[in-house]
């Protein structure tokens, strides 16, 4: 990852408000009867509609949400995806080598999260980590209906007889999912698999939100009826803090045990955590992904901080027999796969990815991974993650120093040093101006300026603003500098 060639051109993170005003009057109304042609489309796609889109993967100064932008590699490997255009839901082994790829992409994730590849049988890609959530909650599902109806001595299936039935054999009145700051897409999977965004139960500790209250969740685990999934919130959105550290995964997993509950980890942009080294620097983000190893399912985003193009998420589960009973499409007799007859045994254990996720068709999206993680390897990233890190650090330096602004949350005590505060901060970094008046419009201003863009949120009822560092070009050097620049302006500026 070549930072050094950030191009100097690229000073706006945002398109004016006049060129995408201009870009948006050249657009088609309507369906025109005959082309115009494709060199004029083409002319019109760089010269009209380009004009008028976002920067947010090419600028190092974009800070809204948790997007990453695209390293070289993987946008060229990209372009090869579309050249190429294979559907690699099929295993055939005979036909292309599509479905090899994505596995050894798969099998490098795994070997860079140190999550040993053998361990974790069902591993897909899907569109992102709202998809991986929807597979990892329809595993989990059917995971502790089945483990009710067995204690009963029945055997059913969700994927096969659906909720209604197989809660009745099994004997349950509901189906929970136990989790601390959910991320809004866990609550769309929950909607989607059939639990209800209802299901869904904060149970975060007082003060502490984003940690799980364990006796809570012990009790709630142990309601007679009920079934569990437990949702791990690995690196939240808004904070950027970890639900678990230390120990807690390990007493997650004993309870889930005990009480047949699913330990599920949605841990989009969290995971990358794990490649960090074990120095006084990342101690504390390191205890955050400890143990994840312990989970039944892992959602992941490679669309994030793998810093691939959209669209591409990760699902790691350990129970491939499970997946084949809910994802399998069992009457497509067109779809059976060629693999017996390969003559390369590992090609053989592949499973066709339509057995073990949502879609028929999709995108090839392991080149791209694949690419990226050839190119730069182990190094490669952690090199840009501990980039990613420092600046956030710096900038949350910057806000911590600062007369303008404060950093979020506030400590919940006096003994919370300033070097804690940091060390706990990954790469996002949450903070408002002190004046309120300025706090109402930070967003807006700071956005205004075109040279930086950052998320607005709510923190304890107000308003505040959002940092979320995640582009592959990060570099302290440059970066804090500009932050500095447009933080320090937008407080200067009266309305
Ligand atoms: C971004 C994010 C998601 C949703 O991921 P998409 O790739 O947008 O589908 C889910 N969970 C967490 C914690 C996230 O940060």
């Amino acid at each position: 990852m070549n930072t050094a060639q950030r191009p100097e051109s690229l000073k706006h993170v945002l398109p004016s408000l006049e060129d995408i005003e201009r870009s948006r009057a050249t657009l088609l109304d309507h369906l025109p009867a005959s082309g115009i042609g494709e060199s004029t489309a083409t002319i019109h796609l760089q010269k009209d509609v380009l004009a008028g889109l976002n920067r947010a993967s090419e600028s190092p100064h974009y800070y809204g949400f948790v997007t990453g932008g695209a390293t070289p590699i993987a946008t060229l490997a990209d372009n090869l995806v579309t050249k190429a255009d294979n559907s690699p839901q099929v295993h055939l082994p005979n036909e292309t080598l599509a479905t090899e790829v994505e596995d050894r992409a798969l099998r490098m994730v795994c070997e860079l999260l140190d999550l040993p590849p053998d361990n974790w049988p069902h591993r897909t890609f899907t569109t992102g980590a709202t998809a991986s959530n929807v597979v990892g909650l329809a595993c989990g599902r059917d995971y502790v209906v089945q483990h009710a109806a067995r204690e009963k001595g029945n055997s059913v299936s969700v994927a096969e007889d659906g909720m209604h039935k197989a809660m009745r054999i099994a004997g349950l009145e509901d189906l929970q999912v136990l989790t601390t700051v959910p991320h809004s897409s866990l609550r769309n999977a929950a909607s989607i698999v059939g639990l209800g965004r209802s299901a869904v139960i904060d149970v975060g500790l007082e003060g502490k939100k984003h940690c799980f209250d364990m006796r809570e969740l012990e009790q709630r685990l142990r309601q007679p009826g009920v079934a569990s999934i437990v949702a791990v919130s690995c690196a939240e959105v808004n904070t950027g803090f970890f639900a678990t550290t230390g120990n807690d995964m390990k007493h997650l997993r004993e309870s889930c045990d005990e009480y047949g509950a699913w330990l599920h980890v949605d841990a989009a942009f969290g995971l990358l955590a794990r490649i960090l080294p074990a120095n006084e620097d990342f101690t504390h983000l390191r205890s955050g992904v400890a143990g994840l190893d312990l989970a039944d399912s892992i959602a992941g985003d490679a669309h994030k901080l793998l810093n691939v193009p959209y669209d591409c998420g990760i699902l790691l589960s350990r129970h491939l027999s499970l997946a084949t009973q809910v994802f399998q499409n069992s009457n497509a007799v067109y779809l059976n796969t060629a693999s017996s007859e390969t003559t390369a045994s590992v090609s053989r254990s592949i499973p066709s990815p339509l057995n073990i996720g949502i879609e028929n068709s999709r995108r090839f999206r392991a080149l791209p991974v694949y690419a990226s993680l050839a190119a730069y390897g182990r190094t490669g990233y952690l090199d840009m993650l501990v980039r990613q890190i420092h600046l956030a650090r710096a900038i949350a330096l910057f806000v911590l120093e600062s007369a303008d602004y404060e950093l979020l949350p506030a400590p919940l005590n006096h003994h919370v040093t300033d070097e804690e505060r940091l060390a706990n901060i990954y790469i996002i970094v949450i903070f408002r101006p002190k004046n309120e008046e300025l706090n109402g419009r930070l967003v807006r201003a700071v956005n205004a300026t075109r040279r930086i863009y950052i998320s607005g949120t709510q923190w304890e009822g107000k308003p505040a603003a959002r940092f979320a560092v995640a582009n592959w070009q990060a570099e302290v050097e440059w970066d804090l500098e500009v932050v500095k620049g447009v933080l320090l302006e937008v407080a200067r500026s009266t309305d």
